[in-house]
Formats: structure tokens, sequence, C-alpha cells
């Protein structure tokens, strides 16, 4: 038993609206959605940031981003030749950048202009 969010919804022990999985990802839409399209990717495996995970698994990350890309292409936000409209990835690490969930998982936004820089 695991007081972690995100493993509780790979375990299917809280619901989780999934757009797509694979053996080691998971992706399932954002409860409070920033965008249009507002989906989280994160490792099936418990890992608590991304440069935590580059180190120990860049495998594993490199499906992350991957699973993202699938995800982007799925939500109509890039063509089977990568172009527009395009989307964003996020992955917060830390208190000032906001990281409230501390199991790595990438934001995958789009489907309006997004502003740059984020703010
Ligand atoms: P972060 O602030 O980068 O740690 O992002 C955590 C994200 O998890 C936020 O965007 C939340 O809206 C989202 N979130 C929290 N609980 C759930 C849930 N039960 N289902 C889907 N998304 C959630
Ligand atoms: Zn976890």
């Amino acid at each position: 038993m695991t007081d972690c969010l995100f493993c509780r919804m790979v375990a299917g022990e809280i619901p989780a609206d999934v757009v797509h999985q694979t053996d080691r990802v998971f992706a399932f839409r954002d409860i409070n959605p920033q965008a249009p399209t507002h989906v989280l990717v994160i490792p099936k495996e418990h890992h608590p940031t991304i440069g935590e995970l580059a180190g120990s698994d860049a495998a594993l990350l490199g499906e992350v981003v991957g699973a993202a890309q699938t995800v982007a292409r799925q939500e109509g936000l890039i063509g089977a030749d990568g172009a527009e409209p395009g989307y964003r990835l996020v992955a917060n690490t830390g208190p000032q950048a906001g990281q409230t969930v501390h199991h790595v998982h990438v934001h995958v936004l789009g489907g309006r202009n997004l502003t740059w820089p984020p703010g």
C-alpha cells in the first residue's frame, strides 16, 4: 500500500481517465486542465523527479517522452510529419516550480496558443 497518488492510479485504486499506456508508461487527463489538451504522462514505476529518472533509467525517460508524442498525435496536435499546431511539455521539479505530486510526470499541453514565457 502506497500513499503516492500516481502509483495508486497506476494500480487502479484511484480512477484515471487513461488515454494511452504501455507496459512501462501511463498517460491520463489532468483533473484540472490548463488547456484543451492537458495530459500527464508518467512511468508506471515510482521515480520522484525527471532528473532522478534521467540518471537511474534514461531509457524509461525516453519512453515517457515517446508516449507524450503519441498522445500529442492522438489529440491532433501534430501530424505524422511532426507538423503544427504543436504542443508543450512541462516537468516541474521542486516547490518553486509548483511540483505537487512527487512521482515524475510530464504535462502535455496543447489545443490553444500557449504564452511564452509561461510566468
Ligand atoms: P505538478 O503541479 O506539476 O506536480 O502537477 C500535478 C498535476 O496533477 C496537477 O496539474 C493536478 O491537476 C494533477 N492531478 C492531481 N490529482 C489528480 C487526479 N486525481 N487525476 C488527474 N490529475 C490530477
Ligand atoms: Zn508513485
